[in-house]
């Protein structure tokens, strides 16, 4: 059975990889079957490239293919921000819950028609001979005023998916990758990563 490694430390990103690539008989592997791996700073300006980094840093390290996810949130009102600095939006270590709240009351008093966002997913494949892909994939909402569902992670409870009416925390899973910007990612990805299994 041919291995893979998800290059991720965040478990909301690794069901959704995980759930999208059953089927593909693949062995998955995490971060955390590679405990010593150095770790890796997510410096770039771009999704891509900090996509790119980590999918190469840990094919190289593990001597395996790898795929890495980098995404964000890119609010309308906020200029793009927070973009690649989606999961610090609120400070070095900040919790989901730190970071709603921070966006919550950056938009205060801001009406329905101004609250637009898009989210961003970069899914990059490398292998350890530095063979190198990405693929990557959008999803428009609009950032509610307040918290709804229990399900995903990060902003999921303030994306509200006009088309549906509900945020993406009130998705199944499976629901929440037929129409987020990672599960986009992850159906381009699939022809990218046949190509490399047969390498
Ligand atoms: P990364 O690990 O630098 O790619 O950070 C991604 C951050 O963007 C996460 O910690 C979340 O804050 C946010 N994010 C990315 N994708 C999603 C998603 O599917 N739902 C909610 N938040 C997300």
């Amino acid at each position: 059975m041919k291995e893979i490694v998800i290059a991720t430390e965040n478990a909301g990103k690794l069901r959704e990889i995980e759930e999208s690539l059953q089927g593909m008989g693949l062995r998955i592997l995490s971060l955390k079957d590679f405990p010593f791996l150095p770790p890796i700073e997510e410096d770039g300006s771009t999704f891509q490239e900090n996509a790119l980094k980590k999918a190469k840093t840990v094919a190289y390290y593990t001597g395996r293919l790898t795929i890495a996810d980098d995404s964000g949130l890119e609010v309308d009102f906020l200029g793009g921000r927070p973009g690649v600095h989606s999961a610090r939006f609120a400070g070095q270590g900040a919790s989901d819950a730190d970071n709603n709240y921070k966006l919550l009351q950056l938009l205060k008093d801001v009406p329905p028609s101004q609250r637009g966002a898009s989210f961003r997913c970069v899914i990059a494949v490398a292998n350890p001979q530095g063979e190198q892909k990405w693929v990557e994939g959008g999803c428009r909402g609009i950032i509610g005023d307040r918290e709804r569902g229990e399900n995903g992670f990060g902003y999921d409870p303030l994306f509200i998916l006009p088309e549906l009416g509900k945020t993406l925390a009130e998705l199944p899973l499976q629901e929440k990758n037929k129409v987020s910007h990672r599960g986009k990612a992850l159906a381009a990805l699939k022809d990218v990563l046949e190509d490399f299994l047969v390498r």
